[in-house]
């Protein structure tokens, strides 16, 4: 018989550990915890310093309200918050912090130093404390606000230290987390230094969009488009990348619920379904967005370090989300451009520009005052005046918009890139992806609206398919049939063709068919029209630009036109670039003429 071992009440400093254990991972989550204590006392600047990628020091300092000594030495307790009185506040959290712990548990497992004022106090205090103890509490001349330095975190868990990374890996998470704050708070200036020499300076600015330039560059700015839908419960403002500028990893997609840098699956969802058929898989769009609504309809106290919330009526935070982000990469919200209906004019009517501008003829053309083997490139570099002139409006067909709103037509490279010439560069347009992307539009907008029209094929075709094939177009015959696919089982593993969407009348029967049912048999048991319709109508597209010879001019003409009009020009349905833009600024620039 042993002895029963006595229950004990764990000390504090074990207590403050283990919570330490939740909230600290690494160095950058101490760097996330004091700047937005700093916030939260209302800093107008606030300078992070770093060494050793935050391993031997992470220091926070900041302009806000500061503490006296009393707030000062409670702060450091555990459960000490000025933010939260009651459990009934937990609803309502409209502060960062809110559990009164961190600073109590990163004091545990560091050397730490606190140094704070309040206005118009006497004199500041210091506080020294060294693995959760308290070494010495003293005055100390100090401007107004908080100077929190972290040292050698985990110094006394060897366990935890060792899951440190190196100080590159730490330091890169500090820079995002830094990253994330500066985005969270325009309004602020941050600075960040790492082993002293400078990484960012911020200068506080209204605009987000100044924050992320200064953060990111400029490039990535112009491919972002504002964020701004409201259903009058959720706001989303923000800005969002145009496709096809996309990133290989999702470090540029940061998301805000009411000002908290964290995510949500909902939110990853319906960004994934905004962008579902304009990127290819595996490539992130930027997007920088700021989710309001009441805090009662989130619950933040779900993740202990704050990075997930839980909403209280998802689907409609979903569909205000996707809405915001469809409204702003398809330019729908742009004011429709104010001349005659486009589709007025039929292709043959449409001007032949060139014959106005004789300069910018083709490069196969003899007359050129150019030097041998001129460019296109070259050629709008020598041309700009004449250029511009050429693009008096009324001379040019009219399209959404988009930057070939005006363009000319110059010619056609590599068989299936048509180069346009607009007023703010060069276009290169895959004729075929944007055929693709035409044919899906229209398509998926006549079954939207019920009536697909369809034509005939005469004589109708047999197309023998696979049994698994069979069974996958029987499974969704109604639909193909409602999407303007005459289709009839046969008997014997084959279908008669007899009638096929306008669109995509061209297609050879017997591939579209055998493509339609491979496609719907990867999409698995759902029977959900969400996902067959678009993807029908993306696999008839791709066959009907299969065959397709060399588009004669008009036909090029009028696929640039039906293009600009498209709610997603840029991309076809299976995410592949359209076009190709190249500014003047960027060939000036590649030309060293800037
Ligand atoms: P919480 O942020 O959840 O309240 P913390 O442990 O992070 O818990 O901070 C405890 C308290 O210390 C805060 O509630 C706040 O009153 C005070 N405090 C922390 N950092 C600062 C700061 N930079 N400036 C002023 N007060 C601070
Ligand atoms: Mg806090």
């Amino acid at each position: 018989m042993t002895e029963p071992v006595p229950i004990r009440v764990l000390p504090d400093a074990v207590i403050n550990q283990i919570a330490a254990g939740e909230v600290v991972e690494r160095p950058a989550s101490v760097l996330k915890e004091l700047v937005e204590n700093s916030i939260d006392a209302g800093a107008q600047r606030i300078e992070v310093d770093v060494v050793d990628g935050g391993r031997r020091l992470v220091r926070v300092r900041d302009d806000g309200l500061g503490m006296d000594r009393e707030s000062a030495l409670l702060a450091i307790e555990r459960h000490a918050t000025s933010k939260l009185r009651q459990l009934a506040d937990l609803d309502s959290i409209a502060t960062m912090g809110f559990r009164g712990e961190a600073l109590a548990a990163i004091a545990s497992v560091s050397q730490f130093t606190l140094a704070t004022n309040r206005a118009g106090a006497v004199a500041g205090t210091e506080i020294l404390i060294f693995g959760g103890k308290i070494q010495e509490v003293r005055d100390a001349g100090l401007p107004t606000g908080t100077d929190i330095a972290v040292r050698n975190l985990f110094f006394n868990v060897p366990a935890r230290r060792k899951f440190m990374r190196s100080a590159q890996t730490e330091f890169t998470r500090i820079r995002q987390a830094f990253v994330l704050e500066a985005l969270a708070h325009p309004g602020l200036t941050f600075v960040l230094r790492a082993d002293d020499s400078e990484v960012y300076r911020l200068p506080a600015t209204s605009d987000l969009l100044d924050r992320i330039r200064d953060l990111h560059g400029e490039e990535v700015t112009r491919h972002l488009r504002a964020l701004q839908f409201s259903n009058g419960v959720v706001d989303i403002g923000g800005y969002a990348g145009l496709p096809p500028f996309s990133r290989l990893d999702r470090e540029w997609q940061v998301i805000f619920i009411n000002g908290r840098p964290c995510g949500s699956p909902v939110v990853n969802y319906a960004i994934q379904t905004a962008y579902r058929n304009v990127l290819p898989g595996g490539r992130y769009a930027p997007i920088f967005m700021h989710i309001q609504l009441p805090p009662d309809l989130v619950d933040v106290n779900v993740h202990p370090a704050k990075k997930e919330v839980r909403f209280r009526r998802p689907t409609e935070v979903r569909d205000v989300i996707i809405e915001a982000l469809r409204l702003a990469i398809s330019g729908t919200d742009l004011p429709p451009p104010k001349q005659r209906e486009p589709s007025a004019e039929t292709p043959s009517e449409a001007p032949q520009p060139r014959e106005a501008v004789p300069v910018l003829t083709r490069t196969d053309e003899p007359s050129l005052p150019l030097p041998a083997v001129p460019t296109a490139a070259t050629q709008i570099t020598l041309d700009l005046p004449a250029a511009s002139a050429a693009s008096e409006p009324e001379d040019l067909p009219a399209a959404g918009a988009t930057p070939w709103a005006e363009y000319r037509l110059l010619g056609r490279v590599g068989g299936m890139y048509a180069v346009l010439e607009t007023n703010d560069g060069l276009v290169l347009m895959d004729a075929r992806s944007a055929h693709e992307r035409v044919i899906y539009e229209k398509l998926m907008d006549a079954v939207g609206r019920g009536k697909v029209p369809s034509q005939g094929l005469l004589p109708p075709t047999a197309v023998a398919v696979s049994p698994a094939q069979t069974q996958a177009l029987r499974k969704h015959l109604k639909l193909l049939q409602e999407m303007g696919f005459g289709l009839a089982e046969f008997g014997n593993d084959t279908f008669m063709v007899e009638s096929l969407p306008v669109w995509v009348a061209d297609a050879a029967p017997a591939s579209l068919l055998s493509d339609l049912a491979d496609g719907l048999m990867q999409g698995g048991k759902s029977a959900a029209r969400d996902w067959a319709q678009p993807l029908i109508a993306t696999i008839a597209g791709r066959q009907a630009v299969e065959l397709q010879r060399e588009l004669s001019e008009p036909e090029l003409n009028a696929l640039i036109r039906d293009l600009a009009r498209t709610a997603m020009p840029y991309t076809s349905p299976r995410g592949k670039p359209t076009v190709i833009l190249m500014s003047f600024r960027e060939l000036n620039r590649k030309f060293g003429r800037e």
